[in-house]
């Protein structure tokens, strides 16, 4: 933007003349007419324009600070361009009036000093020193208190040292920013030098030249608006590219996230849901009401896993997950691995009865296409009950597992029921 080094007392020398200059003095210091033709400022203005508004798009779906930042050194932009052109804008601010110079002091102040907190929210964390980090911020309210000076600086030019002292500092903090990032490995920084370059070189040349021939350097207007637009296209792709980044991150570390609760649900062997899942589904208003549950057990599986070895059972586990998860009863149905070689299963569909003792007998035609070579059938005993109105998860494990023992000591490979007071048994076919 305006940050250049030295452009502050050059804009101090050569704003003032400029202030009063009559058309055929502008052209004679170099300020052609035609540069300040509504056009071409119109034209500048809508390029500054265009990165404010899509940072103020960018921000509600990553509220950094830096956008805020640039779009703000954006509108001073805007402003000096309008202070600078002769556009009737007030009759407050009538052109070349002391307070339209005033504004553009203020505005040249706040584009400065604002890069100080623009450049230490934009950069990538850990790349500047704490007290780097906290001279930036500090570079504001610092440069600001010295503003108000600028009301004597046109009337008596002694100021301009004065004034100087915090543009000054704050431009060295700046710039030692910029290499401390770049030293640190700093990306984003690259940006941001590259976009000031051509300021700090447009800035640089006419001060040299000013105190060389004591006189504006030719064209310098025209050349500053060249690295002004420089300056807001490259740190708009800075700008745009930190943006990105920091998406990305989140975008990962957000389905990170997900995948971390997901896991935290599921059963890692069979990828069933897991107990707190069971839980919080047999809990959830906004999902279908449950009106029935079985708590199922494999039979003596203890001797599958003696028999086979235990990555075999381990293979049978899955085989079993994958047999209560078919797509004939997964519509009405949650099923949930408790541990070991129990499983529950929620019911939302009313005849559900059926369907668990379906599921129960899917379980070895199941196993045995999945595990090819089973010495032994898996069979399962169950426990199925329906739900009592309002009742807890734990009271209806608690009858379900009654049901379930039960089945076990009758002889296992069976069903129990207890369905609203009608309990009944059925044997496996
Ligand atoms: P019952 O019919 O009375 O239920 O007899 P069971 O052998 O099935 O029951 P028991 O509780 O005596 O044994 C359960 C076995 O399940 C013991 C344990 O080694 C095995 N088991 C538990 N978790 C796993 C697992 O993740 N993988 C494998 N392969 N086996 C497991
Ligand atoms: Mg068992
Ligand atoms: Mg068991």
């Amino acid at each position: 933007m305006w940050e250049g080094f030295d452009l502050y007392p050059f804009v101090c020398a050569a704003v003032a003349p400029i202030a009063s200059a009559g058309a055929s003095e502008r052209a004679e210091i170099g300020l052609p007419d035609m540069q300040w033709s509504g056009v071409l400022t119109g034209i500048f203005i809508g390029m500054i324009l265009l990165p404010i508004i899509y940072n103020a798009a960018f921000f509600p779906v990553l509220r950094e600070r830096f956008l805020l930042w640039h779009g703000a050194r954006g509108f001073c932009t805007v402003m000096l361009t309008i202070m600078l052109a002769p556009l009737a804008i007030s009759p407050l601010l009538p052109i070349d009036s002391f307070p339209r110079l005033l504004m553009f002091f203020l505005f040249f102040d706040l584009a400065i000093s604002i890069s100080g907190p623009f450049l230490r929210s934009y950069l990538e964390p850990g790349m500047l020193s704490p007290k780097i980090y906290k001279l930036l911020g500090w570079s504001m309210p610092f440069t600001l208190a010295f503003t108000p000076l600028a009301y004597w600086v046109i009337s008596n030019p002694t100021f301009v040292a004065l004034r100087a002292i915090p543009l000054i500092s704050v431009l060295i903090i700046l710039n030692i920013a910029l290499v401390q990032a770049f030293r640190r490995g700093s990306r984003a920084v690259k940006f941001q030098i590259l976009a000031w370059a051509g300021v700090i070189v447009v800035s640089s040349a006419s001060l040299i030249y000013n105190i060389l021939f004591q006189a504006p350097l030719p064209g310098f207007f025209m050349l500053l608006f060249a690295a002004v637009i420089v300056e807001v296209i490259v740190s708009s792709v800075g700008v745009a590219y930190r943006f990105m980044h920091l998406k990305r991150q989140r975008d990962i570390a957000r389905s990170e996230k997900i995948a971390m609760a997901k896991a935290a649900l599921t059963d890692p062997l069979t990828k069933l849901p897991n107990r707190r899942a069971l839980t919080s589904r047999f809990n959830d208003p906004a999902k279908e009401p449950i009106v029935g549950l079985a708590a199922l057990d494999l039979d003596n599986f203890k001797k599958i896993n003696d028999r086979e070895g235990h990555e075999r059972g381990d293979q049978v586990l899955v085989s079993v997950s994958a047999a209560l998860q078919r797509d004939e009863f997964r519509d009405h149905s949650f099923s949930a691995r408790l541990g070991g070689e129990e499983f529950v299963i929620l019911f939302t569909h009313h005849s559900f009865e059926e369907m668990a003792e379906d599921m129960r007998q899917s379980i070895n035609k199941t196993a045995r296409a999945l595990v090819p070579g089973l010495i032994q059938n898996v069979t399962a005993s169950m426990g199925i009950i329906e739900l009592r109105p309002e009742e807890s998860l734990k009271s209806a494990l608690i009858r379900a597992d009654k049901l379930l023992y039960q089945a076990k000591a009758n002889g296992r490979n069976k069903s129990l029921y207890d369905l609203a007071g009608r309990p009944s048994s059925k044997a496996a076919a």
